[in-house]
């Protein structure tokens, strides 16, 4: 008897639209459909914290909105901001902004909800999260060693949304929709498409439970997307079910932007199914220390008295967060919300990303910078992910100086150099020996 039914949970996903596909790269749809208003007994569940900042911007751009409105995620969904009008009425664009998104076809459109979009300088194009999320010229423009896929995440698939990567566990690709669309997304090949409706597809997403169910060496299953958080309470409550009835699988992890860009997601409902499906984690998408409002601080803490732990992961952009006196207060307001920093990625090299990425040094510089400054938790793992699917690998400051006979060189994080009795080493001769032939 499956662990579904022993808790006598219906075996059966619950279905919207269900449309067959016969390849096996996953299709990933966009939503479209107007999802139905909260019914009233849930109102009560809605109530948020709106920062003072958010709610002037709303009473001057959705004046008729109320509070209940505007704290509904459904709401939020449906009043993102989709096209260059919808962006013109509340930002001044720029000519190459404008350009830019009239310009724009296929996967990767503009989608910001309102809460992220009040949260934007509407004049300034040079603001950090505005820049993040209104395309410009850049974009247009491939530099060597760009792809569309560079992680090759579809060489990788081996069944529709699993990449199966690594010996023990799967990214599980369940949706292709995100509440806001970052141009720098590495899965800006897929995420998105225009036109297409609420269509998790049932089928694939049996193909992908089928593929996991004869790997029992997966104890990680890792869902993204798009942005699981996207999915309806009940898809996901069966989703996480489904997965959780195979004992081999120990452990779910969710990755997601949404209590960031649209944190009144995080209603009690969903934390109360989200409880029912421990040991759970959840990794979550922050870029600028100007996202932690209010809302953020609620969202986060619902996750984590829930018992979720929560983890960080910082794509480092070129003038947008390459700088200590910025990364430092996100990564203590991550602390402070009980968020562990977890990853800073240097940016995938992405079709059209050049003015975004930056130096690897800049990230050692970063790192090196918060490292013994500040909390030890505060100082995230450095990662470039190895274009052409070799996977994250770690980078570190350097503190080897040295060797001296017994003794290994050490520099702390004011410069000075230490030593520490490592007899029988060989780790800095190296370093000694060509420092000497210098
Ligand atoms: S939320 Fe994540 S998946 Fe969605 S566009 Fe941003 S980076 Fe891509």
């Amino acid at each position: 008897m499956s662990l579904q039914i022993a808790r006598g949970r219906e075996a059966k996903p619950p279905l919207r639209t269900i449309r067959p596909r016969q390849d096996a790269r996953p299709q990933l749809k966009e939503v479209t459909e107007a999802t139905p208003a909260a019914a009233p007994a849930e109102k009560a569940a809605l109530r948020f914290p709106v920062n003072p900042k958010t709610r002037a911007f709303y009473k001057t751009f959705w004046p008729g909105t109320s509070a209940v409105e505007w704290n509904d995620w459904r709401w939020q969904m449906r009043a993102r901001i989709r096209t260059r009008d919808e962006l013109a009425r509340i930002f001044s664009l720029s000519a190459d902004e404008f350009d830019a998104v009239t310009r724009h076809q296929g996967s990767l459109p503009v989608g910001i909800t309102p809460y992220y979009a009040s949260l934007m300088d509407l004049k300034d194009a040079r603001e950090p999260l505005r820049r993040t999320h209104i395309m410009t010229g850049d974009e247009y423009v491939t530099t060597a060693g760009e792809d569309d896929d560079p992680l090759g995440e579809d060489h990788d698939m081996a069944a529709p949304g699993i990449v199966h990567r690594y010996p023990d566990r799967v990214l599980f690709l369940t949706t292709g929709t995100c509440s806001t669309y970052c141009r720098y997304c590495t899965r800006a090949r897929v995420v998105g498409n225009p036109g297409g409706e609420y269509n998790f597809s049932t089928r694939q997403w049996e193909q992908a439970l089928a593929y996991l169910e004869k790997h029992t060496e997966v104890r990680d299953v890792l869902l993204s997307g798009g942005d699981p958080l996207t999915l309806g309470d009940d898809k996901l409550d069966w989703l996480l079910g489904r997965l959780r009835a195979m004992k081999h699988i120990e452990f779910l992890r969710i990755g997601t932007k949404m209590p960031v860009v649209t944190p009144q997601r995080i209603t009690k409902n969903l934390v109360a199914i989200l409880k029912k499906h421990h040991p759970l984690w959840m990794s979550i998408h922050f870029t600028h220390p100007s996202e932690l409002t209010d809302e953020v601080t609620e969202s986060t803490a619902r996750l984590a008295d829930a018992g979720i732990p929560l983890g960080s992961q910082t794509v480092l952009m070129k003038g947008i967060n390459d700088d200590v006196a910025i990364m430092k207060p996100l990564m203590q307001g991550l602390l402070k919300r009980r968020v562990r920093p977890y990853y800073l990625y240097q940016c995938d090299p992405i079709r059209g990303s050049a003015h975004f990425r930056t130096t690897v040094e800049k990230g050692l510089e970063i790192v090196e910078g918060l490292r013994g400054h500040t909390t030890g938790y505060a100082t995230p793992i450095f990662a470039v992910d190895a274009p052409g699917g070799g996977g994250k690998i770690q980078l570190a400051p350097d503190f080897i100086v040295g060797r001296d006979g017994n003794d290994l060189l050490l520099k702390n994080f004011e410069g000075g150099i230490y030593r520490y009795p490592d007899p029988g080493g060989t780790l800095g001769a190296n370093k000694s020996k060509l420092a000497a032939a210098e």
